[in-house]
């Protein structure tokens, strides 16, 4: 089993009887959980003995709401296969943590998904900048004129001049109200780009199946939304 873990980064650990119907660690080691673990650790493997498991949060709401779940594979999945083993990342643990009990804790957090990739580009040291202008440096007070996934940042109008922008009003809007802590109703463009940027600088050259997996989630939201609508008509 692999484990996402403050103090070492990711950890691979060896359960005896893990296949087990009754497990001795009851919830405590199911995917998506919260818990704290005493281990043996064997110096010459990476698999280590878990001893002891103590359940310390299951987010049961989260796993009630498909969508919700879908977000926390992403983020599972994104760490457990790319961030590195044996190393703190206590930034990256409470980013994981908090965002996981505003799943379970929210019903409604259309931004909660983008808002991880950006955070967890700023805990990598590659934050993407969106107060400053990335030409001019001015801090920016309105919405930047377009968006520099190279650079990671901004451009302000002036320094956009006469030249096209690369993202819409709308895009550049959503930013703005990132940065700004608010509410984004819907961030799907903000997370696509800000995935696209985490997989560069993590050396990403797989997709990740939980993305499909979320993809279907929503698309099969939307469906049954619009059926229910219709009926409601
Ligand atoms: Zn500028």
């Amino acid at each position: 089993m692999k484990a996402f873990s403050p103090e070492f980064g990711v950890i691979s650990f060896l359960l005896k009887g893990g296949k087990r119907k009754e497990s001795p660690f009851k919830g405590a080691l199911d995917p998506l959980s919260h818990s704290e673990v005493v281990f043996n650790a064997t110096p010459k493997s990476e698999l280590h003995f878990v001893r002891e498991a103590s359940l310390l949060h299951w987010f049961p709401n989260m796993r009630g709401n498909l969508e919700h779940q879908a977000i926390a594979q992403v983020m599972a999945e994104l760490l457990l296969r790319y961030a590195p083993h044996g190393m703190a990342l206590e930034k990256e643990f409470d980013l994981l943590l908090n965002a996981f009990l505003a799943l379970d804790n929210t019903s409604h957090a259309p931004e909660i998904l983008a808002k991880w990739f950006y955070d967890l580009c700023d805990a990598g040291g590659y934050s993407i900048s969106l107060d400053h202008c990335m030409r001019c440096n001015t801090l920016l007070k309105e919405p930047a004129a377009d968006f520099l996934p190279n650079e990671g940042g901004c451009l302000c109008r002036t320094c956009l001049g006469v030249h096209s922008a690369h993202y819409s009003d709308s895009f550049m809007n959503q930013l703005w109200q990132l940065k700004l802590g608010k509410i984004v109703p819907d961030a799907r463009a903000l997370e696509n780009t800000f995935f696209l940027y985490l997989k560069t600088h993590l050396g990403m050259n797989k997709d990740l199946n939980s993305i499909s997996w979320l993809k279907e989630v929503r698309n099969y939201a939307n469906t049954t939304r619009h059926q229910t609508e219709k009926t409601e008509s």
